[in-house]
């Protein structure tokens, strides 16, 4: 039975690594989904055959109906713009799940090698920190609390707290005993707290980072701990979820621009002592018909997507339009942020479902230059990504965030409902610009009056 048991852990790991492969494009991500699902179900009915089990299998079958019965219907319910948030809260019950293996095993009273011990107690760490600061995450984006929260000698207080929890982690280690409640429970909520502690100050355009890297630290928790309890398809897929977060984490960096110490330790995010600059000038108004003449007698036009777009679920009207524009002979482009939205990817995504063609989607790095010879830059529900802030403003929360340059093109066109701000609160000096114009509405509604308009053309 063993055998079999192992055979299937590592059948599930291969098909976890053959679903992430297919993840990495839109193309072929759902099936990934589901190759990395059917792992899943085949990691957890195996394990009820598991030798280590106990006869468990009343507690095993509630905690799995109990959970499933949760996650299938917030699955379900959850608003396609809320994904981000309740992808953040799943992350860190990944964590959890890591640290409490941990606890359970340093608990026992079987003797480990101290490889496994040390390994135990780090994923311990890191899963717990993954675990409270992804909650923090959570608030953040779900509007529950402050985006950024700071007190003074913050940063001596978080080094003082995670100090303390790595020397227990030590004594933990070292000592050689099983532990009762007492020690680990102190050792958990230092972690705990380190994590609270570590993502309140962090806000602004930075959140992307931090949810990349407790993405990265939720992985590398699952496989320590599976390396410890000898579970092949935990190893392996923590370590590629790990490894893929850990990617994502110095990607989103290199995107925001900033070392990823930056992010962690220091004022980044809240717009740093000095005053930010005020917009000057005044708002332009634009009606449909004049966006769509400037558009169809135009001879390139570059989309903009932002998280506006997301919310009003503009995108398979936006492909509408497009397909109009091609018609008539416009080159038509899309311009990604690799922090549009609120989660990693969110753009690619979104317009994935409405079935965009890729090889008209661009990364910043390959169509920012483009914008200086474009007719119209059309901005849909984006703010923080095209604000020319982060160039200027050393005191913007976003300065030194590379954005797509919409300011350069000859016209830009910008869609969104009113005057609101971007996810980092600040005014962006593009609304006010010379060539900018405003049409405004909601995202959906202004692309179908665009849509009637060119039609009409
Ligand atoms: P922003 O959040 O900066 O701006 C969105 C704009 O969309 C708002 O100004 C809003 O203005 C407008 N809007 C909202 N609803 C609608 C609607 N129904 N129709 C039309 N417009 C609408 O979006 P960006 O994509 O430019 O920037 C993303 C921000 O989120 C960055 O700061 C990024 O760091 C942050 N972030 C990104 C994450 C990621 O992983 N991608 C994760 C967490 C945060 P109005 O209210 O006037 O309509």
């Amino acid at each position: 039975m063993d055998f079999i048991v192992d055979g299937s852990y590592f059948i599930a790991a291969i098909l976890f690594i053959f679903g992430l492969k297919r993840m990495s494009s839109p193309v072929t991500a759902r099936r990934g989904i589901v190759w990395a699902g059917v792992g899943m179900v085949l990691a957890t009915i195996i394990t009820y055959f598991h030798k280590d089990i106990h006869h468990n299998y009343v507690w095993m079958s509630l905690a799995i109906l109990i959970g499933g019965a949760i996650a299938w219907v917030t699955a379900k319910r959850v608003k396609m713009t809320d994904m981000p948030q309740m992808i953040a809260l799943y992350n860190g019950m990944g964590g959890g799940a890591a640290a409490a293996i941990a606890a359970v095993i340093l608990m026992q009273e079987k003797e480990i090698s101290i490889t496994l011990q040390v390994l135990a107690v780090f994923g311990a760490l890191i899963g717990t920190i993954a675990l409270s600061g992804s909650m923090i995450a959570f608030a953040k984006l779900q509007g529950l609390m402050w985006k950024t929260y700071r007190f003074p000698n913050q940063q001596w207080v978080n080094l003082f707290v995670f100090l303390v929890t790595l020397i227990i982690g030590f004594y933990i280690t070292f000592s050689g005993t099983a532990y009762g409640m007492g020690i680990l429970s102190i050792f958990f909520i230092l972690a705990l707290i380190f994590g609270v502690l570590m993502t309140i100050p962090i806000g602004g355009a930075d959140m992307p980072v931090v949810i990349s890297l407790y993405n990265a630290f939720t992985g590398l928790a699952v496989g320590f701990e599976g390396y410890v309890i000898g579970n092949p398809a935990m190893m392996i897929a923590g370590i590629v979820v790990g490894s893929a977060g850990t990617m994502l984490t110095q990607l989103m960096a290199k995107a925001m621009n900033r070392p990823i110490t930056n992010v962690l330790f220091s004022n980044f995010g809240d717009g740093g002592d000095g005053k930010i600059e005020a917009a000057t000038g005044s708002m332009k108004e634009i009606d449909a018909n004049d966006v769509a003449v400037m558009m169809a007698f135009a001879e390139k036009v570059i989309i903009v997507p932002g998280y506006g777009m997301a919310v009003a679920q503009a995108q398979h009207k936006v492909w509408e339009m497009t397909k109009l524009l091609q018609e008539r002979g416009v080159t038509v482009k899309f311009a990604i942020h690799p922090v549009a939205g609120r989660m990693p990817g969110h753009m690619n995504v979104l317009l994935a479902e409405a079935g965009v063609p890729y090889d008209i989607i661009y990364d910043l790095d390959e169509i920012n230059e483009e914008f200086e010879t474009t007719d119209v830059t059309l901005v849909i529900g984006a703010n923080d990504v095209v604000n020319p802030a982060a160039r200027t403003d050393t005191n913007s929360p976003i300065y030194g965030m590379p954005i797509l340059n919409a300011d350069a093109s000859k016209n830009t066109i910008v869609i969104k409902r009113g005057k609101g701000t971007g996810f980092t609160g600040i005014e962006n000096q593009l609304f006010f610009a010379e060539k900018t114009n405003m049409l405004y509405g909601d995202g959906a509604t202004a692309v179908s009056e665009l849509i009637t308009a060119i039609k009409e053309l």
